[in-house]
């Protein structure tokens, strides 16, 4: 067998005769930029997760930057967010002059919301949990913490596009939140794609100024400085054409970790994050990614990939706190982060993605065994 870690080519072939559609009724209206489609699959952002405001950026490292801007976030504000996340979470705070904090990570990989109290400063403006692997947080204990230090919650959110904690989606949280549209999210698009969602008017109006060059969509004078990273029309209309199947997909998603799990789960060299279909019903996990610990890891993936199966490891192998080249722009005491570093000693991941099989499943899951064997 070949089972590629991801199969870029199948995405379009998922999707085609609806992609082709969406496609060229946009090239015929000759309809790029800002145009219905993108009012259209914003409408769809909003009653999908039930944000107020959904703005379509450039990309998922575009709507952090833009969300935390919009929020106050500036030079010497302290960030807190978990050191097992994606540098970009990091580079929206480096990038307004704000200083990262890193906090340790707990069982289900998610940033440990028992650790965040302790990071907490005078100089502390927001707390932003990842909400890792189509998880969400305990949001409600993070609020608790929030309130009482007066603090906003930003969540990064790119991972979790209808993923919900307590029945409210990841990204509605917070202030605000920000998700990823990149091809290989769970709603992915065909090139670049983000959005920021809020229920706050004055955040959303000025985020939809910042993506525009600063132009109020209302009078399309500049009234603030801005940028432009608006979302493409043509991806708002591919997206809009693969969000009619997300459902179903959500639900193949969840099916394929469930049936890693029941497998795995006699393994006594693996350790599993939490099933989405565990006993737990505060979660609602969209399965973006199948994150397990390994004994022996590195041996592991090598037999793995001599048996003709793809695995990788998230973020190239390396926590925030792990990439020595940024350290001195992130605050954080290793001793603090045991969990994460021993995360990274176990850590990759499975194929999981929507051209994955059954019998694929089952393979991969018999080699592993073999291999402890
Ligand atoms: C994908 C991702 C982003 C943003 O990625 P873009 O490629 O800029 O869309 C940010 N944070 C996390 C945790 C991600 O997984």
């Amino acid at each position: 067998m070949n089972i590629p870690y991801f199969r870029y080519n199948f995405l379009y072939n998922e999707f085609k005769a609806d992609v082709d559609n969406a496609i060229q009724n946009v090239l015929n209206k000759g309809a790029f930029i800002m145009q219905q489609e993108l009012k259209d699959f914003e409408h769809a952002m909003e009653n999908f997760t039930g944000a107020k405001h959904v703005i379509g950026v450039g990309n998922g490292t575009d709507s952090l930057i833009l969300m935390m801007k919009a929020c106050g976030i500036g030079k010497g504000d302290e960030v807190i967010m978990a050191s097992h996340t994606f540098i970009a979470t990091a580079t929206a705070a480096g990038w307004l002059g704000a200083i990262p904090v890193l906090v340790d990570c707990g069982d289900d990989h998610l940033m440990d919301v028992s650790k965040v109290e302790a990071a907490i400063t005078s100089k502390t403006k927001a707390i932003m949990p990842t909400q890792l692997n189509g998880r969400t947080c305990e949001m409600d204990k993070l609020q608790e913490i929030a309130d009482k230090h007066g603090l906003i919650i930003l969540e990064d959110a790119a991972q979790a596009l209808g993923s919900k904690y307590l029945n409210r989606c990841a990204g509605t949280w917070g202030k605000a939140g920000s998700i990823s549209l990149y091809p290989a999210k769970v709603l992915g698009c065909f090139g670049d794609g983000g959005i920021v969602l809020t229920d706050d008017d004055q955040i959303a109006h000025d985020v939809f100024c910042m993506r525009d060059h600063g132009r109020d969509p209302e009078t399309n004078q500049v009234c603030m400085w801005g940028i432009n990273t608006r979302l493409d029309n043509l991806q708002a209309a591919v997206l809009l054409a693969k969000f009619k199947y997300y459902e179903k997909t959500m639900l193949r998603r969840r099916e394929i970790v469930q049936r890693y799990c029941d497998q795995l789960s006699k393994i006594a060299e693996i350790t599993l994050p939490p099933a989405p279909n565990d006993k737990d019903t505060r979660h609602y996990d969209i399965c973006q990614n199948f994150e397990i610990e390994a004994e022996n890891r590195d041996a592991l993936r090598e037999y793995l990939k001599e048996n003709g199966i793809g695995t990788i490891i998230q973020w190239g192998g390396r926590a925030l706190h792990q990439i020595t080249e940024l350290k001195d722009s992130m605050r954080f005491d290793v001793n603090d982060l045991q969990r994460t570093e021993l995360l990274f000693k176990r850590c990759f991941m499975l194929p999981l993605n929507m051209s994955v099989t059954n019998d694929e499943i089952d393979y991969i899951c018999e080699k592993i065994e073999k291999f402890y064997k």
